[in-house]
């Protein structure tokens, strides 16, 4: 069978709501690069068929920067590293509000609250509650948070709240996790993820690839993500930030960025699969390709520690392509 036949059987599966096996994701992972202009096409089709010509659009606030007590090997905001990020700690509800109701007029369809902590402290967390009301009350725009881990009584309350979406990236495969942090484990980033969704929130997942894993091993990552099955997907490539022990970590490959978007598109036909950070910094086109490969979701103008794209440019690139924002 030719790579385009198995391609095309498997997308087949998809269209029937039969979902691809492990060993047909590990064969799609390996198809010859000559055959990815095909894989990539059907992963396009896939999305369109299941999502439409929507792009998710969303904006980050940075809400805690810094001198975390984690020493994630690529994380700037690593108190391990000397990085030279100024630290802040946690705005008012009154400049956050300032900054959610600016994203909505800009377009974007969610407003994440991201918090450099491994855990909210119970007087933070109350902080952060009081934000998250006020940004209901005042701007309307559907609120996801990424606070690290959460008890569950933490998981009720951001429920109560009406937080649509938990983030809890697994970062990397479980193979290679104790290589890129020794401060947690990868069960404990696991546990997390079922407590949010036992309190009814909505998940998002998924890593940062280019920390030098195997192709193997973003299979491996590819296959955790299908076994949860996130509501949404979210893929950084990494950004070597200067003074953490990835500063000089070569650049993936766009084939193999390529790759890994449209399989998890194949495992995943229904989820938003987000391009999250380095989509500047490591492709030329800005997330075009992507766009049309099988992710559906990006995030604007800026990411935690970094200036992304303004959004206007962002918008105009995704008109460009024949999509829509939501
Ligand atoms: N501290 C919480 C945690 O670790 O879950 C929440 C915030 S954490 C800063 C948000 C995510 O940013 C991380 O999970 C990671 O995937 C991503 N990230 C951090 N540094 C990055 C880098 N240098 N390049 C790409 N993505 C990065
Ligand atoms: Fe802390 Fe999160 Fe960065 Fe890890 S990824 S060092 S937990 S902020």
């Amino acid at each position: 069978m030719s790579s385009l036949e198995f391609i095309k059987e498997c997308q087949e599966k998809v269209f029937s709501g039969i979902r691809i096996s492990s060993e047909d994701a590990k064969n799609l992972f390996n198809i010859p690069n000559e055959d990815l202009k095909d894989l990539a096409r059907c992963a396009d089709e896939i999305t369109r068929d299941y999502n439409g010509n929507k792009v998710d659009v969303e904006q980050l606030n940075n809400i805690k920067k810094n001198a975390c007590s984690e020493d994630c090997t690529f994380c700037g905001q690593s108190a391990f590293f000397d990085t030279g990020i100024e630290t802040y700690q946690l705005p008012t509800p009154q400049e956050v509000v300032v900054k959610a109701k600016k994203a909505k007029e800009e377009g974007a369809e969610s407003y994440c609250l991201v918090a450099a902590w491994r855990e909210p402290s119970p007087k933070d967390f109350t902080n952060v509650c009081k934000i998250i009301a006020e940004i209901n009350e005042k701007v309307g725009i559907s609120v996801e948070c990424s606070l690290g881990f959460l008890t569950k009584g933490q998981a009720s309350k951001l429920k109560e709240l009406k937080v649509k979406r938990y983030n809890h990236n697994l970062e990397t495969a479980k193979s290679k996790f104790s290589e890129i942090c020794t401060t947690h484990t990868y069960q404990d980033r696991l546990d997390t993820l079922e407590i949010a969704r036992e309190a009814g929130l909505e998940l998002c997942t998924g890593g940062i690839i280019g920390l030098g894993e195997t192709r193997e091993q973003r299979i491996e990552l590819t296959l955790e993500l299908a076994r949860i099955y996130p509501e949404e997907v979210t893929i950084n490539i990494l950004v070597p930030v200067p003074g953490t022990p990835l500063e000089l970590q070569a650049n993936l490959p766009n084939s193999e960025i390529t790759r890994m978007f449209s399989i998890i598109r194949f495992l995943l036909p229904e989820s938003v699969i987000k391009i999250s950070g380095g989509r500047e910094t490591n492709l030329e086109d800005s997330g075009e390709e992507l766009l049309q490969s099988g992710a559906n979701g990006i995030i604007t103008e800026g990411y935690l520690t970094m200036d992304g794209n303004k959004s206007q440019k962002d918008l105009e690139m995704i008109e460009k392509i024949g999509l829509e924002i939501k």
